[in-house]
Protein backbone atom coordinates (compact mmCIF):
# COMPACT_ATOMS: atom_id res chain seq x y z
CA UNK A 1 0.00 0.00 0.00
CA UNK A 2 1.24 3.22 -1.11
CA UNK A 3 0.17 4.87 2.33
CA UNK A 4 2.13 2.38 4.41
CA UNK A 5 5.69 3.00 2.22
CA UNK A 6 4.73 6.81 1.37
CA UNK A 7 4.45 7.83 4.81
CA UNK A 8 4.24 11.24 6.55
CA UNK A 9 5.95 13.90 4.67
CA UNK A 10 7.84 14.87 7.53
CA UNK A 11 9.77 10.91 7.69
CA UNK A 12 8.18 9.07 5.24
CA UNK A 13 9.38 8.91 1.36
CA UNK A 14 6.59 11.04 0.32
CA UNK A 15 6.87 10.38 -3.45
CA UNK A 16 3.36 11.01 -3.77
CA UNK A 17 1.81 14.55 -3.55
CA UNK A 18 -1.50 12.46 -4.42
CA UNK A 19 -2.91 8.93 -4.90
CA UNK A 20 -5.68 8.21 -6.22
CA UNK A 21 -6.36 5.07 -5.13
CA UNK A 22 -10.67 4.76 -5.89
CA UNK A 23 -10.12 5.73 -9.70
CA UNK A 24 -7.14 3.59 -10.00
CA UNK A 25 -8.67 0.50 -8.50
CA UNK A 26 -12.58 1.53 -10.80
CA UNK A 27 -10.23 1.34 -14.08
CA UNK A 28 -8.50 -2.08 -13.12
CA UNK A 29 -12.23 -3.36 -13.02
CA UNK A 30 -12.94 -1.81 -15.88
CA UNK A 31 -10.03 -3.44 -17.72
CA UNK A 32 -10.48 -6.81 -15.96
CA UNK A 33 -14.17 -6.58 -17.60
CA UNK A 34 -12.65 -5.95 -21.24
CA UNK A 35 -10.27 -8.96 -20.50
CA UNK A 36 -13.46 -11.46 -19.46
CA UNK A 37 -15.51 -9.94 -22.32
CA UNK A 38 -12.23 -10.96 -24.77
CA UNK A 39 -10.93 -7.42 -25.68
CA UNK A 40 -7.53 -7.02 -27.26
CA UNK A 41 -5.57 -5.54 -24.35
CA UNK A 42 -2.32 -3.77 -24.66
CA UNK A 43 0.80 -5.54 -22.83
CA UNK A 44 0.72 -3.10 -20.57
CA UNK A 45 -2.94 -2.89 -19.71
CA UNK A 46 -3.56 -3.05 -16.14
CA UNK A 47 0.03 -1.93 -14.89
CA UNK A 48 -0.04 1.08 -12.59
CA UNK A 49 2.04 4.11 -13.91
CA UNK A 50 2.91 7.14 -11.49
CA UNK A 51 2.74 10.55 -13.00
CA UNK A 52 4.90 13.56 -12.39
CA UNK A 53 2.70 16.25 -11.51
CA UNK A 54 3.88 18.82 -14.42
CA UNK A 55 1.88 16.40 -16.69
CA UNK A 56 -1.86 17.82 -16.28
CA UNK A 57 -4.60 15.09 -15.70
CA UNK A 58 -8.32 15.77 -15.92
CA UNK A 59 -10.04 15.65 -12.84
CA UNK A 60 -6.70 15.06 -10.68
CA UNK A 61 -4.97 17.85 -8.98
CA UNK A 62 -1.77 19.10 -11.17
CA UNK A 63 0.35 21.34 -8.90
CA UNK A 64 3.83 21.06 -10.91
CA UNK A 65 5.21 20.99 -7.34
CA UNK A 66 4.18 24.90 -6.55
CA UNK A 67 1.45 26.54 -4.25
CA UNK A 68 0.55 28.68 -7.15
CA UNK A 69 -1.41 25.64 -8.94
CA UNK A 70 -2.20 24.50 -5.45
CA UNK A 71 -5.89 23.12 -6.02
CA UNK A 72 -6.45 23.69 -9.53
CA UNK A 73 -8.43 20.37 -11.71
CA UNK A 74 -7.04 20.87 -15.28
CA UNK A 75 -9.86 20.24 -17.17
CA UNK A 76 -7.89 18.40 -19.83
CA UNK A 77 -5.42 15.50 -19.85
CA UNK A 78 -1.64 15.96 -21.25
CA UNK A 79 -0.96 13.87 -24.36
CA UNK A 80 0.88 11.49 -22.51
CA UNK A 81 -1.46 10.86 -19.91
CA UNK A 82 -4.18 10.29 -23.04
CA UNK A 83 -2.07 7.66 -24.54
CA UNK A 84 -1.02 5.85 -21.62
CA UNK A 85 -4.66 5.81 -20.42
CA UNK A 86 -5.26 4.66 -24.16
CA UNK A 87 -3.29 1.49 -23.42
CA UNK A 88 -4.61 0.30 -20.18
CA UNK A 89 -2.29 1.81 -17.76
CA UNK A 90 -3.78 2.74 -14.91
CA UNK A 91 -2.69 6.41 -13.10
CA UNK A 92 -1.90 5.61 -9.37
CA UNK A 93 -1.47 9.37 -8.82
CA UNK A 94 0.61 12.56 -9.10
CA UNK A 95 4.87 12.59 -8.22
CA UNK A 96 6.32 15.26 -6.23
CA UNK A 97 9.00 17.64 -7.73
CA UNK A 98 11.02 20.53 -7.17
CA UNK A 99 8.65 23.79 -8.08
CA UNK A 100 7.98 23.74 -11.90
CA UNK A 101 10.71 21.35 -12.63
CA UNK A 102 13.37 23.63 -11.09
CA UNK A 103 16.08 21.86 -9.40
CA UNK A 104 17.99 18.73 -8.50
CA UNK A 105 16.94 17.43 -5.34
CA UNK A 106 12.84 17.56 -4.94
CA UNK A 107 13.55 20.06 -1.89
CA UNK A 108 12.33 23.26 -3.94
CA UNK A 109 8.93 21.69 -3.84
CA UNK A 110 6.20 23.61 -2.28
CA UNK A 111 5.16 20.51 -0.58
CA UNK A 112 8.01 19.24 1.42
CA UNK A 113 10.62 17.12 -0.11
CA UNK A 114 10.52 13.47 -1.24
CA UNK A 115 13.11 10.57 0.52
CA UNK A 116 15.46 8.48 -1.08
CA UNK A 117 14.51 5.04 -0.49
CA UNK A 118 18.31 4.15 -0.23
CA UNK A 119 18.49 6.39 2.78
CA UNK A 120 16.46 8.66 4.28
CA UNK A 121 18.59 11.55 5.18
CA UNK A 122 19.41 11.69 1.07
CA UNK A 123 17.97 13.32 -1.59
CA UNK A 124 16.28 11.19 -4.28
CA UNK A 125 17.65 13.69 -7.07
CA UNK A 126 15.31 16.29 -9.05
CA UNK A 127 13.34 17.64 -10.11
CA UNK A 128 11.28 14.05 -10.72
CA UNK A 129 12.72 12.92 -7.54
CA UNK A 130 9.03 11.51 -6.56
CA UNK A 131 8.56 9.47 -9.74
CA UNK A 132 11.88 7.97 -8.76
CA UNK A 133 11.75 7.21 -5.42
CA UNK A 134 8.51 5.99 -6.19
CA UNK A 135 10.14 3.17 -8.58
CA UNK A 136 12.93 2.33 -5.77
CA UNK A 137 10.26 2.23 -3.15
CA UNK A 138 8.71 -0.32 -5.06
CA UNK A 139 5.03 1.93 -4.62
CA UNK A 140 4.91 1.54 -9.00
CA UNK A 141 6.66 -0.37 -11.42
CA UNK A 142 6.38 2.55 -13.92
CA UNK A 143 6.34 6.26 -13.68
CA UNK A 144 6.61 9.29 -16.25
CA UNK A 145 9.56 12.31 -15.54
CA UNK A 146 10.41 15.65 -18.00
CA UNK A 147 13.65 15.82 -18.82
CA UNK A 148 14.53 19.76 -19.13
CA UNK A 149 17.81 19.90 -17.38
CA UNK A 150 18.48 16.04 -16.63
CA UNK A 151 15.03 15.42 -14.67
CA UNK A 152 14.73 11.51 -15.41
CA UNK A 153 18.31 11.19 -16.00
CA UNK A 154 19.58 12.45 -12.46
CA UNK A 155 16.49 11.02 -10.29
CA UNK A 156 17.29 7.85 -11.47
CA UNK A 157 20.53 7.11 -11.02
CA UNK A 158 20.61 8.25 -7.49
CA UNK A 159 17.99 5.96 -6.83
CA UNK A 160 19.01 3.21 -8.67
CA UNK A 161 16.38 2.62 -11.55
CA UNK A 162 16.44 3.65 -15.57
CA UNK A 163 15.17 6.92 -16.76
CA UNK A 164 15.29 7.93 -20.84
CA UNK A 165 14.81 11.33 -22.34
CA UNK A 166 14.00 10.54 -25.36
CA UNK A 167 14.86 12.84 -28.71
CA UNK A 168 13.24 16.13 -28.15
CA UNK A 169 9.94 15.96 -30.29
CA UNK A 170 9.77 12.68 -30.01
CA UNK A 171 6.79 12.60 -26.93
CA UNK A 172 4.52 15.07 -26.73
CA UNK A 173 4.96 18.22 -24.99
CA UNK A 174 1.10 18.87 -24.89
CA UNK A 175 -0.35 19.50 -21.51
CA UNK A 176 3.41 19.59 -19.66
CA UNK A 177 3.33 22.21 -17.50
CA UNK A 178 6.02 24.36 -19.35
CA UNK A 179 9.44 24.92 -18.00
CA UNK A 180 11.88 25.62 -20.95
CA UNK A 181 9.71 24.91 -23.87
CA UNK A 182 12.97 24.89 -26.21
CA UNK A 183 14.49 22.12 -23.61
CA UNK A 184 11.02 20.40 -22.09
CA UNK A 185 10.93 16.54 -22.92
CA UNK A 186 8.60 13.90 -21.63
CA UNK A 187 10.16 10.61 -21.00
CA UNK A 188 9.48 7.12 -19.18
CA UNK A 189 10.91 5.87 -16.13
CA UNK A 190 11.16 2.23 -14.42
CA UNK A 191 12.96 -0.69 -13.00
CA UNK A 192 14.56 -2.13 -15.81
CA UNK A 193 15.35 -0.62 -19.08
CA UNK A 194 12.68 -3.12 -20.94
CA UNK A 195 10.13 -1.73 -18.78
CA UNK A 196 11.57 1.47 -19.46
CA UNK A 197 10.97 0.75 -23.86
CA UNK A 198 7.85 -0.26 -23.14
CA UNK A 199 6.13 2.54 -21.56
CA UNK A 200 8.65 4.70 -24.45
CA UNK A 201 6.59 3.22 -27.31
CA UNK A 202 3.32 4.07 -25.38
CA UNK A 203 4.31 7.67 -24.24
CA UNK A 204 6.06 8.42 -27.32
CA UNK A 205 4.84 9.32 -31.25
CA UNK A 206 3.59 12.39 -33.50
CA UNK A 207 1.04 15.05 -31.56
CA UNK A 208 -0.19 17.59 -33.97
CA UNK A 209 -1.17 19.50 -30.55
CA UNK A 210 2.54 20.13 -30.41
CA UNK A 211 4.27 22.09 -32.73
CA UNK A 212 7.83 20.98 -32.18
CA UNK A 213 6.69 17.45 -32.07
CA UNK A 214 8.56 14.87 -34.52
CA UNK A 215 6.46 13.37 -37.27
CA UNK A 216 8.56 10.22 -37.20
CA UNK A 217 7.25 6.81 -35.85
CA UNK A 218 8.25 6.07 -32.54
CA UNK A 219 11.47 4.34 -32.65
CA UNK A 220 11.38 0.34 -31.94
CA UNK A 221 12.93 0.30 -28.71
CA UNK A 222 11.19 -2.54 -27.38
CA UNK A 223 13.16 -5.00 -30.07
CA UNK A 224 16.24 -2.80 -29.16
CA UNK A 225 16.07 -3.55 -25.96
CA UNK A 226 15.45 -7.24 -26.16
CA UNK A 227 18.53 -6.95 -28.96
CA UNK A 228 20.62 -5.46 -25.82
CA UNK A 229 19.53 -7.95 -22.88
CA UNK A 230 21.40 -11.20 -25.65
CA UNK A 231 24.53 -9.39 -24.47
CA UNK A 232 26.37 -9.06 -28.25
CA UNK A 233 27.80 -5.37 -28.40
CA UNK A 234 30.01 -6.78 -31.45
CA UNK A 235 30.67 -3.47 -33.69
CA UNK A 236 29.13 -1.01 -31.20
CA UNK A 237 31.58 1.77 -31.01
CA UNK A 238 31.32 3.37 -27.62
CA UNK A 239 32.75 7.33 -26.64
CA UNK A 240 33.94 7.84 -22.99
CA UNK A 241 33.24 11.88 -23.05
CA UNK A 242 36.27 13.08 -21.74
CA UNK A 243 35.34 15.68 -20.42
CA UNK A 244 32.44 14.23 -18.26
CA UNK A 245 34.05 12.13 -15.92
CA UNK A 246 37.01 10.57 -18.54
CA UNK A 247 40.01 10.16 -17.97
CA UNK A 248 42.06 13.01 -17.02
CA UNK A 249 39.13 15.38 -16.88
CA UNK A 250 37.66 13.70 -13.47
CA UNK A 251 37.50 16.90 -11.14
CA UNK A 252 34.27 17.20 -8.84
CA UNK A 253 33.51 13.19 -9.79
CA UNK A 254 33.19 10.91 -6.32
CA UNK A 255 35.89 8.09 -6.44
CA UNK A 256 33.18 5.26 -6.12
CA UNK A 257 30.89 6.90 -8.87
CA UNK A 258 33.94 6.71 -11.42
CA UNK A 259 35.09 3.33 -10.43
CA UNK A 260 31.67 2.16 -11.27
CA UNK A 261 31.73 3.87 -14.37
CA UNK A 262 35.35 1.93 -15.19
CA UNK A 263 33.44 -1.21 -14.50
CA UNK A 264 31.01 -0.66 -16.95
CA UNK A 265 33.27 -0.06 -19.71
CA UNK A 266 35.00 -3.15 -19.12
CA UNK A 267 31.25 -5.24 -18.73
CA UNK A 268 31.11 -3.01 -22.13
CA UNK A 269 34.05 -4.00 -23.76
CA UNK A 270 33.35 -7.60 -22.87
CA UNK A 271 30.39 -7.53 -24.59
CA UNK A 272 32.33 -6.62 -27.96
CA UNK A 273 31.97 -2.87 -27.97
CA UNK A 274 34.77 -1.12 -28.86
CA UNK A 275 35.09 1.81 -26.47
CA UNK A 276 37.86 4.97 -27.32
CA UNK A 277 38.06 8.19 -25.82
CA UNK A 278 36.31 11.23 -27.59
CA UNK A 279 36.61 14.94 -26.70
CA UNK A 280 33.47 17.40 -26.75
CA UNK A 281 35.38 20.43 -25.74
CA UNK A 282 32.39 22.78 -25.65
CA UNK A 283 30.73 20.90 -22.85
CA UNK A 284 32.50 22.99 -20.46
CA UNK A 285 30.69 25.98 -21.17
CA UNK A 286 27.52 23.79 -21.35
CA UNK A 287 26.13 24.29 -18.06
CA UNK A 288 26.63 28.00 -18.01
CA UNK A 289 24.75 28.55 -21.13
CA UNK A 290 21.79 26.21 -19.85
CA UNK A 291 21.56 28.47 -16.60
CA UNK A 292 21.00 31.07 -19.02
CA UNK A 293 18.50 29.58 -21.13
CA UNK A 294 16.13 27.91 -19.05
CA UNK A 295 15.55 31.35 -17.05
CA UNK A 296 15.43 33.03 -19.77
CA UNK A 297 12.45 30.63 -21.24
CA UNK A 298 11.11 29.98 -17.03
CA UNK A 299 10.60 33.57 -16.64
CA UNK A 300 8.28 33.76 -20.38
CA UNK A 301 6.71 31.04 -18.94
CA UNK A 302 5.87 31.46 -15.87
CA UNK A 303 4.64 35.03 -16.47
CA UNK A 304 0.99 33.06 -17.12
CA UNK A 305 0.99 32.87 -13.31
CA UNK A 306 -0.73 36.24 -13.03
CA UNK A 307 -3.35 35.68 -10.63
CA UNK A 308 -6.23 36.10 -13.09
CA UNK A 309 -6.48 33.47 -15.50
CA UNK A 310 -5.92 30.22 -13.23
CA UNK A 311 -4.14 29.33 -9.54
CA UNK A 312 -3.54 31.31 -6.75
CA UNK A 313 -4.97 34.69 -6.19
CA UNK A 314 -4.03 36.89 -3.56
CA UNK A 315 -5.81 39.97 -3.25
CA UNK A 316 -4.34 42.72 -0.73
CA UNK A 317 -6.38 44.04 2.14
CA UNK A 318 -7.59 47.32 1.28
CA UNK A 319 -9.81 49.53 -0.94
CA UNK A 320 -8.71 50.34 -4.23
CA UNK A 321 -6.39 47.50 -5.09
CA UNK A 322 -5.00 47.94 -8.41
CA UNK A 323 -4.52 44.65 -11.12
CA UNK A 324 -0.73 45.23 -10.51
CA UNK A 325 -1.19 44.84 -6.87
CA UNK A 326 -2.86 41.50 -7.02
CA UNK A 327 -0.24 39.94 -9.42
CA UNK A 328 2.70 41.02 -7.45
CA UNK A 329 1.05 39.65 -4.16
CA UNK A 330 0.06 36.85 -5.85
CA UNK A 331 3.53 35.80 -7.29
CA UNK A 332 5.40 36.97 -4.06
CA UNK A 333 3.27 34.30 -2.16
CA UNK A 334 2.44 31.35 -4.77
CA UNK A 335 6.48 31.31 -6.29
CA UNK A 336 9.03 29.45 -3.97
CA UNK A 337 12.75 30.85 -3.78
CA UNK A 338 14.10 29.09 -6.69
CA UNK A 339 11.55 30.17 -9.47
CA UNK A 340 11.87 33.72 -8.09
CA UNK A 341 15.99 33.12 -8.65
CA UNK A 342 15.37 32.05 -11.90
CA UNK A 343 12.75 34.88 -12.66
CA UNK A 344 14.94 37.23 -11.82
CA UNK A 345 17.85 35.70 -13.71
CA UNK A 346 15.81 35.28 -16.71
CA UNK A 347 14.36 38.23 -16.85
CA UNK A 348 17.25 40.18 -16.65
CA UNK A 349 19.56 38.30 -19.61
CA UNK A 350 16.64 38.96 -21.73
CA UNK A 351 16.42 42.70 -21.20
CA UNK A 352 17.58 45.19 -23.66
CA UNK A 353 20.97 45.82 -23.74
CA UNK A 354 22.20 42.49 -22.11
CA UNK A 355 20.42 40.48 -24.21
CA UNK A 356 23.35 39.89 -26.82
CA UNK A 357 25.99 39.44 -23.86
CA UNK A 358 24.00 37.12 -22.30
CA UNK A 359 21.62 35.11 -23.81
CA UNK A 360 22.60 35.62 -27.09
CA UNK A 361 26.16 34.18 -26.13
CA UNK A 362 24.29 31.55 -24.80
CA UNK A 363 22.65 30.51 -27.95
CA UNK A 364 25.92 30.19 -29.86
CA UNK A 365 27.61 28.15 -27.18
CA UNK A 366 24.09 25.75 -27.46
CA UNK A 367 25.24 25.63 -31.40
CA UNK A 368 28.81 24.47 -30.24
CA UNK A 369 27.89 22.04 -27.98
CA UNK A 370 25.52 20.16 -31.05
CA UNK A 371 28.44 20.84 -33.36
CA UNK A 372 30.87 18.74 -30.92
CA UNK A 373 27.75 15.93 -30.19
CA UNK A 374 27.63 15.53 -34.10
CA UNK A 375 31.51 15.70 -34.37
CA UNK A 376 31.50 12.67 -31.85
CA UNK A 377 28.82 10.74 -33.42
CA UNK A 378 30.45 10.76 -36.73
CA UNK A 379 33.10 8.50 -34.91
CA UNK A 380 30.93 6.35 -32.85
CA UNK A 381 27.63 5.59 -32.38
CA UNK A 382 26.83 6.37 -28.22
CA UNK A 383 28.41 8.20 -26.00
CA UNK A 384 28.70 7.53 -22.06
CA UNK A 385 29.93 9.24 -18.98
CA UNK A 386 28.66 8.77 -15.16
CA UNK A 387 25.06 10.14 -14.81
CA UNK A 388 25.65 12.46 -11.82
CA UNK A 389 29.33 13.27 -10.29
CA UNK A 390 28.48 11.84 -7.25
CA UNK A 391 25.64 9.83 -5.25
CA UNK A 392 22.87 11.02 -3.44
CA UNK A 393 23.68 14.33 -0.97
CA UNK A 394 21.88 14.52 1.92
CA UNK A 395 18.60 16.67 2.07
CA UNK A 396 19.76 20.69 3.36
CA UNK A 397 23.35 20.17 1.54
CA UNK A 398 23.26 22.00 -1.28
CA UNK A 399 20.00 24.19 -0.15
CA UNK A 400 21.85 27.44 0.57
CA UNK A 401 24.29 27.13 -2.58
CA UNK A 402 22.15 27.43 -5.74
CA UNK A 403 25.94 27.19 -7.72
CA UNK A 404 26.22 23.83 -6.02
CA UNK A 405 23.23 22.39 -6.66
CA UNK A 406 23.49 23.46 -10.58
CA UNK A 407 26.89 21.95 -10.65
CA UNK A 408 25.45 18.48 -10.04
CA UNK A 409 23.84 18.98 -13.74
CA UNK A 410 26.97 19.51 -15.65
CA UNK A 411 26.97 15.83 -17.24
CA UNK A 412 22.98 15.58 -17.98
CA UNK A 413 22.06 19.39 -19.62
CA UNK A 414 24.29 18.82 -22.78
CA UNK A 415 21.72 16.54 -24.08
CA UNK A 416 19.11 19.24 -23.50
CA UNK A 417 20.87 21.51 -25.74
CA UNK A 418 21.77 19.62 -28.49
CA UNK A 419 18.00 18.12 -28.02
CA UNK A 420 19.77 14.31 -28.22
CA UNK A 421 18.43 11.20 -26.18
CA UNK A 422 19.98 9.79 -22.68
CA UNK A 423 19.70 7.38 -20.88
CA UNK A 424 20.45 6.35 -17.16
CA UNK A 425 20.79 3.30 -15.71
CA UNK A 426 22.10 1.91 -12.85
CA UNK A 427 25.53 -0.15 -12.49
CA UNK A 428 26.18 -0.67 -8.99
CA UNK A 429 26.62 0.67 -5.34
CA UNK A 430 29.34 3.47 -5.03
CA UNK A 431 31.55 1.62 -2.49
CA UNK A 432 32.36 4.64 -0.03
CA UNK A 433 28.88 5.17 0.87
CA UNK A 434 26.75 1.92 -0.44
CA UNK A 435 24.29 4.44 -2.59
CA UNK A 436 23.41 3.83 -6.37
CA UNK A 437 25.23 4.55 -9.18
CA UNK A 438 24.03 5.78 -12.74
CA UNK A 439 25.50 5.65 -16.14
CA UNK A 440 24.18 7.79 -19.17
CA UNK A 441 24.22 6.44 -22.72
CA UNK A 442 23.88 9.23 -25.04
CA UNK A 443 23.16 8.72 -28.94
CA UNK A 444 22.09 10.92 -31.79
CA UNK A 445 18.79 12.69 -32.60
CA UNK A 446 16.52 10.22 -33.50
CA UNK A 447 18.26 7.11 -32.72
CA UNK A 448 16.77 6.66 -29.13
CA UNK A 449 16.91 2.59 -29.86
CA UNK A 450 20.66 2.46 -29.49
CA UNK A 451 20.41 3.36 -25.53
CA UNK A 452 18.04 0.32 -25.91
CA UNK A 453 20.31 -1.63 -26.96
CA UNK A 454 23.36 -0.72 -24.80
CA UNK A 455 21.63 -0.24 -21.88
CA UNK A 456 19.53 -4.06 -22.51
CA UNK A 457 23.33 -5.24 -22.47
CA UNK A 458 24.54 -3.78 -19.69
CA UNK A 459 21.50 -4.55 -17.46
N1 LIG B 1 18.39 20.44 -12.39
C1 LIG B 1 17.76 21.01 -13.52
C2 LIG B 1 17.37 22.43 -13.23
O1 LIG B 1 17.33 22.74 -12.08
C3 LIG B 1 16.56 20.18 -13.84
C4 LIG B 1 15.66 20.74 -14.88
C5 LIG B 1 14.71 19.72 -15.42
O2 LIG B 1 15.15 18.78 -16.09
N2 LIG B 1 13.43 19.90 -15.21
O3 LIG B 1 17.13 23.22 -14.08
Amino acid sequence: RISEVDGPVESGVHAFLHVDAEGALARAAELDAARARGDELHALAGVPVAVKDVMVTRGMPSTAGSRMLEGWVPPYDATVVEKMRAAGLVTLGKTNMDEFAMGSSTEHSAFGPTRNPWAADRIPGGSGGGSAAALAAFEAPLATGTDTGGSIRQPAAVTGTVGVKPTYGGVSRYGLIALASSLDQGGPCARTVLDTALLHEVMGGHDPRDSTSLTDPVPAVVAAAREGARGDLTGVRVGVVAELGGTGHAEGFQPGVLQRFAEALDQLRDAGAEVVEVSCPNLEHALGAYYLILPSEASSNLARYDGMRYGLRVVPDGADVTAEQVMAATRARGFGAEAKRRIILGTYALSSGYYDAYYGSAQKIRTLVQRDFAAAFAEVDVLVSPTAPTTAFRLGEKLDDPLAMYRGDVATIPANLAGIPGMSLPVGLAPEDGLPVGLQLLAPVREDARLYRVGGALE
